[in-house]
């Protein structure tokens, strides 16, 4: 009889890493205008930086102890001061190894500049400047695997987003999809890329994230349509989308995020429900919501494969681990912000 030793549960998130500068402004300039605005907040974002954060702080069990090992792989501009000030700090005191993030000669780090409308309820425009992200080291799918074989062995789980490059990310579902690799693959198509994302590389995928815009995009994806913009209020019915995602994708756990109102849940071996979401007194801020929730139900399967169970075992634990996301998720609506509104474990007790 072999016996299944536990080991420190590991996480990889491989994504993209951004600087968000928010200006509030009573209202947006016309062409040509110059108008004083209200404030300047600059801040560490992105996905995959976001993710990796909430990864890190789930696995804080007490102010000094952390049960899972965090890495991220993801690329920043060169000597770029916003990276050593801000976003290196914030992953690193939050529990993300930075060793593999790379720092090009070639691509300023990811940006996106933020205009929020006060006087119009906080309308936002956002304009998105990929940089890294979408250059050296993101678009290139053999030096990702070289920086993942540099760790001691393969994470649990790899946790992937829709902000890197569409053929870089196909590469790593078809890569750690065949599932000789060991780990598995935790993936939140947001935003899920305008060719949707094929079916055979989507086959096998051990957890897919989608919010309420997402699922419809992801079907549409699968089923070989277009992806279309989505109708907010279109009528969603997760019952009938997410068996889509096991029966043509094989896809293990299917979980469709449904803001305030919580969570749908589908497992391969036929366990579905909602998990309610947390009433809050009021919501503050819903930025890294669904980033929050990412993270702390890829740290939930993390620790449950590495202490040497399968997935399909996983069915008696996803209400709670849903339940527990939900808390963190409702945690950072209360809160200003995005990186920085992720709550540590220890202040979910
Ligand atoms: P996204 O931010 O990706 O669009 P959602 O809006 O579905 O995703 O939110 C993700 C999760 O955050 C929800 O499943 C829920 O757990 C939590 N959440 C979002 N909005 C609220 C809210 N108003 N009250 C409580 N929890 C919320």
């Amino acid at each position: 009889m072999t016996l299944t030793r536990p080991r420190t549960p590991q996480i990889t998130i491989i994504g993209s890493l951004n600087i968000d500068f928010v200006t509030a402004t009573p209202r947006c300039p016309a062409a040509g205008e110059t108008l004083t605005a209200t404030s300047l907040t600059v801040s560490a974002g992105g996905k995959g930086g976001n993710q990796a954060v909430a990864c890190g702080r789930s696995s804080f069990t007490s102010r000094t102890t952390q049960d899972v090992t965090v890495n991220m792989i993801g690329a920043v501009g060169a000597n770029d001061p916003y990276y050593s000030t801000l976003l290196k700090p914030a992953l690193e005191t939050s529990g993300v190894d930075t060793a593999s993030i790379e720092q090009s000669e070639h691509a300023q780090t990811g940006s996106a500049t933020i205009i929020v409308e006060e006087g119009s309820g906080g309308e936002n425009r956002i304009l998105v400047v990929p940089g890294a992200n979408h250059a050296g080291l993101m678009g290139d799918m053999g030096n990702i695997v070289a920086a993942l074989r540099a760790q001691e062995r393969y994470p649990d789980i790899v946790v992937l987003q829709g902000e890197i490059p569409r053929e870089t990310t196909l590469s790593l579902l078809s890569y750690f999809n065949s599932g000789e690799k060991g780990a598995k693959v935790a993936f939140n198509p947001a935003p899920v890329f305008p060719d949707g994302v094929p079916l055979e590389k989507l086959c096998g995928t051990a957890v897919l994230i989608m919010n309420e815009t997402e699922v419809v995009q992801m079907a549409r994806s699968i089923q070989g349509l277009p992806v279309g913009d989505v109708v907010e209020g279109d009528d969603l019915r997760p019952e009938e989308l997410a068996p889509q995602f096991h029966e043509r994708a094989g896809v293990e756990i299917v979980l469709i995020t449904l803001g305030a109102k919580g969570v749908y849940f589908s497992t391969k071996t036929g366990r579905t429900g909602t998990v309610a979401g947390v009433k809050v007194a009021k919501v503050v801020d819903t930025t890294a919501a669904g980033d929050t929730f990412v993270g702390y139900f890829a740290t939930a399967v993390a620790r449950f494969l590495a202490s040497g169970k399968g997935l399909e075992a996983f069915d008696e634990e996803i209400e709670a681990a849903v339940s527990r996301a939900n808390s963190a998720a409702a945690m950072c609506v209360q809160r200003r912000g995005a990186m920085q509104s992720i709550p540590f474990a220890y202040d979910l007790e």
